[in-house]
């Protein structure tokens, strides 16, 4: 049995009721700790249900081995500070492991608290990264707390009873979709109880609020206390009894009683001590406005929130402010006090965060919580839109990200929370300029616009390129009524050439414009067009626009409409304001309405609607238009069905794992496969590569040649030379196609030696495959977002064409419809002039395969199938390239607070 090496770092997690607790695998210094464990930390019945009896050697034998170096025994502790609050461990049962016996110990203080989930979730992980696939356990008939456990886990667990116990055996499977949507539940609620003290604190302490006006402490603290906040306030100042008519005291431990959350404004030096002087004190989270830490004062804040269980916001963040009026803080040095409403907003950056603000009071949308995010250290926009999602307030998310820490589980959440409210974002970074600047801004990796992009779409976010973008758009998602998916839009003007301008603006949004019934026509003034875009002509008076607009209403083949107006004598009310035939709309409407006057001087406008409700009004009909595009996206996101993950049958993970170990044990710092390798790799998980045979010499390639020539089209062969380090072989001169008899294939392996002399290894030969359309599909693995599946036109025309789709691993069953379908050579594929349409089930299942090597296989950092030739009866790859690289299991889905880079320095 080989030794099993787990990973020595410890991973922080919460637990359910918002603790952090530290997990590690137990080692020879934990010996004394595991023997407390379970002897002052569990009652004699606890004892009883763990060891089956009452042996007084078992906790000193479960010591030695849980502790020693025993082969084969996975044994991790969850830490809270210096107490051990409980162990998991598993002893593999088989070399190599299929079955390991599972064992669990909570101390009888921590129960009830999530502990032994979080344990097993964690020990799962370990089990399967060696290659476990099965958990077996004895669980005692009485022992209802550890069965409940197993229940509650999400996995299918089954249950034999012998004797007054009960045999537990667990697959392990990875993919198992219930499963992740339990620990996503579980880590949903654990987040959302730890952000309470921030979000929801009770009482708050300003450390570093000086005397001085226009400090940035002092300038929080006097926000704090004239926001109204409900709580308890302090200052922490060792030079006054008293600032800005707020209590102060000397350091945090003087304070009268423990604050959950405290904001903290004292130069970067002495912050470590006081976040370890909170987290003594037993405060609950920290919100660290201090710029400009370096790497081990970094380090040193971090250690001292997760030791005592603190959450963090920053630091180099401008504060937060939470709007419930049972609450009222807003301890932010950014702007006005947001209105109480139902917007969520959170920043990176704290300038789009002041713009942000102030744009949203401009137009009246008002603020559930705001979260200046600061370098992210902890928590990120994940916390948040958990947060929002159960806060019962938010119904529109709002954020700003230039990086992201764990974008795979960022999109799990993002994909559930979009189905309950829109989730807005402005895309940073989407030029090269844009991305250096958001790499140093916060110091993380810049991440290509089409990852980006995929991980938006493929999480239903609505993704827009400004922040008047994200406020236009949010006017009229706030607003109006969901637009329905088919996206049919009505344009009435009162001047013709702006409604055709609009008309093109809805087009460009991806918009459909229907004829209109004729018999509308009779509602408008002579000379009037109901084609649309509607021409009301300008003699149209306020009277007649709002009958007109009543009517447009109740029409079936209209999804939304679109009114734009320049202002004329006739359109205008006694009042003067030209919107007022526009505010006489029903209270609620049918479809979603938007307005746009050319007059108007800010970009866009609520305007209040005589019988309630509110209108947005643009200037711009480009500006309107994008927004309904964008309503319209989201009514489609929401229109499908989630879909379930793609099905890749009969993947053989054991012979890709040992080819992968095996290249990786003799090539430490990776490298390109060889072709033979790549194939077995790929045929192990059923992509149909074309046969491909070794030839080592002139000889060998025409004999080879001869027997591949039966399975051939036409009778023929293809001829590639190869050499270790080899790029692009045609632009080389190393493929011949197309070889119908011996005396070609001689000449051609002839001309290799010619051209690459010694360093040519040998030849691929493979029959020729009949003709097609060329594809390309592939992997790339982000360090950060991890695989990237591609799908593309492939051969020669590829790189000029760059008609391509990407798509996040995991792909969903309707990532495989929509890949092909949204390429441009889409029509190509489904046969044009009299072709017939190609195998699209091939293809589907192509990209299957791919994403779910990509998936098993983190090593594989990048995979090229050029071309995949598809026929009307199947596909084939002739040409493909693998690239490994040494990568660790990370399983982005495995619950564990953030481990910033910026706070790993040493
Ligand atoms: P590279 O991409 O390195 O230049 P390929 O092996 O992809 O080399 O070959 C270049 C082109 O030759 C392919 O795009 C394809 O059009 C054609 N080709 C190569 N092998 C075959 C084959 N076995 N059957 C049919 N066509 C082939
Ligand atoms: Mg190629």
């Amino acid at each position: 049995m080989s030794t099993v090496h787990l990973p020595r770092s410890a991973s922080e997690a919460l637990l359910a009721d918002g603790t952090t607790v530290s997990i590690r695998p137990l080692g020879p210094q934990d010996h004394r700790a595991v023997l407390a464990l379970h002897t002052d930390g569990m009652s004699e019945e606890s004892r009883r249900m763990r060891f089956f009896g009452v042996s007084r050697n078992a906790p000193a034998q479960a010591a030695d081995r849980l502790c020693g170096e025993r082969p084969g025994v996975l044994a991790i502790g969850a830490w809270a500070g210096e107490e051990l609050v409980g162990e998991a461990d598993c002893e593999l049962l088989e070399d190599p492991p299929e079955t390991a016996e599972l064992a669990l110990a909570v101390a009888d203080r921590w129960h009830h608290r999530g502990a032994a989930t979080l344990l097993l979730e964690h020990l799962v992980h370990a089990a399967r990264s060696h290659g476990v696939r099965f958990f077996e356990a004895d669980v005692l008939f009485g022992n209802r707390a550890v069965l409940q456990v197993f229940a509650d886990l999400g996995l299918p667990v089954e249950r034999r009873f012998q004797q007054g116990e009960v045999r537990l055996r667990v697959p392990l499977d990875e993919t198992d979709e219930r499963y992740r949507t339990a620990v996503d539940e579980r880590g949903r609620r654990a987040d959302v109880a730890s952000l309470a003290a921030l979000l929801r604190p009770a009482s708050v302490a300003v450390v570093g609020a000086s005397r001085r006006e226009g400090s940035v402490g002092r300038t929080v603290l006097g926000k704090v206390r004239r926001g109204g906040f409900t709580g308890a306030l302090w200052a922490v100042n060792p030079h006054t009894g008293e600032i800005d008519g707020v209590p102060a005291y000397p350091s945090v431990a003087a304070l009268p009683a423990v604050p959950d959350l405290a904001v903290i404004a004292v130069p970067a030096a002495v912050v470590p001590g006081v976040a370890e002087e909170c987290g003594a004190a037993g405060v609950r989270a920290l919100v660290v406005l201090t710029a400009g830490l370096g790497a081990e004062e970094a380090r040193r804040l971090m250690a001292a929130c997760r030791r005592h269980s603190m959450r963090l916001v920053g630091p180099n963040s401008l504060g937060l402010a939470q709007a419930d009026p049972a609450v009222r803080l807003d301890a932010e040095f950014g702007g006005a006090f947001p209105r109480t409403g139902t917007a969520g907003v959170a920043v990176q950056s704290g300038g789009v965060g002041i713009a942000l603000l102030q744009r949203l009071a401009w137009l009246g949308i008002g603020v559930s919580s705001f979260v200046s995010l600061g370098d992210k250290y902890d928590v990120s926009g994940n916390d948040l839109l958990q947060w929002w999602e159960s806060d019962g307030r938010t119904d529109l998310a709002l954020l700003h990200l230039e990086s992201f820490g764990n974008p795979r589980a960022f999109a799990r959440t993002a994909r559930r929370v979009t189905r309950t409210i829109p989730v807005l974002t402005v895309d940073a970074g989407r030029s090269a300029a844009g991305r250096r600047g958001a790499a140093s801004h916060t110091a993380a990796a810049a991440t290509p616009t089409v990852t980006r992009e995929a991980l938006f779409r493929q999480a239903g976010i609505t993704a827009v390129h400004s922040i008047d973008e994200l406020v236009q758009t949010a006017a009229l998602l706030h607003t109006q009524p969901l637009i329905a998916p088919r996206g049919a839009v009505a344009v009435v003007s009162n001047a013709g050439g702006i409604g055709i301008l609009a008309a093109d603006a809805c087009a460009e949004a991806g918009l459909v414009l229907p004829e209109l019934p004729q018999e509308l026509a009779g509602l408008l003034p002579a000379g009037a067009s109901v084609r649309n875009p509607v021409d009301t002509t300008a003699s149209i008076g306020p009277v007649e626009l709002t009958y007109f607009l009543r009517a447009l209403e109740r029409e079936p083949a209209i999804d939304a409409i679109l009114v734009c107006l320049v202002p004329t004598a006739l359109s205008t009310t006694r009042d003067g304001d030209p919107a007022h035939a526009l505010l006489e709309g029903p209270a609620r409407r049918r479809v979603p309405t938007a307005a746009v006057l050319l007059e108007q001087q800010v970009p866009v406008r609520l305007r209040d609607c005589a019988f309630g409700g509110e209108l947005p009004v643009y200037s711009d009909a480009v500006a309107a238009a994008r927004a309904l595009g964008h309503a319209r996206e989201r009514a489609r996101w929401l229109a499908e069905p989630p879909s379930a993950p793609a099905d890749a049958p009969d993947c053989d993970r054991r012979t890709a794992r040992s080819l992968v170990d095996g290249y990786l044990t003799a090539h430490p710092e990776g490298g390109w496969l060889d072709p033979l390798s790549t194939a077995d790799l790929l045929t192990a998980y059923g992509l149909p590569l074309t046969t491909s045979v070794w030839a080592r010499d002139e000889e060998a390639a025409v004999a080879t040649a001869a027997g591949l020539r039966r399975l051939a089209h036409a009778g023929e062969v293809a001829l590639k030379a190869y050499w270790p380090g080899q790029v692009h072989k045609s632009a080389a001169g190393a493929v011949r196609t197309g070889l119908a008899t011996d005396d070609d294939v001689r000449a051609a392996y002839r001309d290799f030696t010619r051209r690459f002399g010694a360093e040519l290894a040998g030849a691929v030969v493979q029959p020729m495959a009949a003709p097609g359309i060329e594809l390309l599909a592939g992997v790339v693995q982000d360090r950060v977002f991890g695989p990237l599946v591609v799908l593309g036109l492939g051969g020669t025309a590829a790189d000029v064409l760059a008609d391509r789709v990407a798509r996040l691993a995991p792909l969903s069953e309707r990532d495989l419809t929509t890949m092909p379908a949204e390429l441009r050579s889409a029509p190509l594929l489904a046969g044009v002039g009299g072709t017939p349409p190609v195998d699209l089930a091939a293809v589907r299942s192509v990209l299957a395969r791919l994403s779910r090597l990509a998936d098993d296989v983190p090593e594989l950092v990048e995979a090229d199938l050029n071309p995949v030739i598809v026929h009307p009866d199947g596909a084939v790859c002739v040409d493909a390239r693998v690239r490994l690289e040494p990568r660790p299991s990370f399983d982005p889905y495995l619950r564990r607070l953030r481990r910033p880079a910026a706070a790993e320095g040493k």
